[in-house]
């Protein structure tokens, strides 16, 4: 028996008795939304904001949360205090529920919330220092008619086709292209899990959220960020051979953090080496991970010894 207990409808349960119905949809269609979150010496960082961008996904899918903010904030925390975490990653998730076979969604009268919490790093210490090397695929990002990338989904083919195509290219991670959006296609929109920047110039440019990239809670921390520190940020579309030419590239996610990319399509970034700006809003990021989002432990705050 593992140590791991799960919040599953109402209740926790050891993670071994953590079972959904294979009639709910959110497995049979990928009928549901999710958020990625971590916790920081207690802190849940951003939490409000993820909350927000989940109830933005179900209010997009027509799905009920059972639940108000307040309520899944405390489950949250409740979920990281049962496991004794401080520093971990939390997956939220809430499926349409168990219904018939059919995809009508009116078949299913009760969704499911769970939430897991959990060690994630998801790539070793090594690539932190050293920085990755992406490639990107023919796989384009999902048009925002067909499914908006501000939803987050259950359905994550469009990523996961994305993973695949970087598996076999050898590389850690691969850049989506946008297809046919707000202005022409083939602009780079973000990575499979991840958003991008690249700096030119000293001037950090992302694209924009209307070119098919997820509004990343990370993104725009970084975005706030670089501009206290007086960096221009400038949120425009940009080619792969404006990635290329960069003298930094970083990218930056819930799950991912804030990694250096050094190498796109075989071409060394920069000098091949972590850049200066990354690093230093790396530093800047690790100083707010903390105190930025909702205390689990407010009582316990100086004696958190990791
Ligand atoms: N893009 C995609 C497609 C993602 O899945 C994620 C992870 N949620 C991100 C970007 C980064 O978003 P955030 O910083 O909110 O985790």
């Amino acid at each position: 028996m593992s140590n791991q207990w799960i919040y599953l409808n109402n209740q926790f349960v050891k993670k071994e008795d953590a079972l959904v119905s294979v009639y709910d949809h959110g497995f049979l269609y990928g009928d549901g939304v999710f958020e990625g979150i971590r916790v920081y010496d207690g802190n849940v960082f951003k939490l409000e904001e993820h909350l927000e961008r989940l109830f933005q996904s179900a209010q997009s899918i027509m799905l009920k949360i059972p639940y108000t903010k307040e309520e899944l904030q405390d489950l949250v925390v409740e979920t990281v205090r049962k496991n004794d975490l401080r520093s971990a990653y939390i997956r939220l998730i809430v499926s349409r529920g168990p219904g018939n076979l059919g995809i009508d969604p009116e078949t299913c009268l009760h969704p499911q919330v769970i939430i897991i919490a959990e060690k994630l790093a998801l790539f070793p210490d090594e690539l932190y220092e050293k920085g990755l090397k992406v490639g990107s695929v023919s796989t384009r990002r999902n048009h925002p008619d067909v499914l908006s990338p501000q939803i987050k989904s259950l359905n994550y083919l469009n990523n996961i086709l994305v993973k695949i195509e970087a598996n076999q290219a050898g590389v850690h991670e691969a850049l989506m292209l946008n297809d046919e959006g707000y202005v022409d296609e083939g602009y780079v929109t973000e990575g499979s899990t991840d958003n991008i920047f690249i700096v030119k110039d000293g001037v950090i440019y992302t694209p924009p959220v209307y070119l098919e990239a997820l509004e990343g809670v990370t993104r725009n921390t970084i975005i706030n960020l670089a501009q206290k520190f007086n960096y221009e940020v400038r949120e425009v579309p940009f080619t792969r051979h404006d990635v290329y030419i960069a003298e930094e590239v970083f990218l930056t996610g819930t799950a991912v953090e804030v990694i250096s990319v050094i190498e796109v399509d075989g071409r060394i970034i920069g000098d091949g080496k972590p850049g200066k700006v990354t690093q230093h809003l790396l530093e800047e990021f690790r100083k707010i991970v903390t105190v930025d989002g909702v205390q689990c432990y407010p009582e316990l705050k100086d004696s958190i010894v990791e």
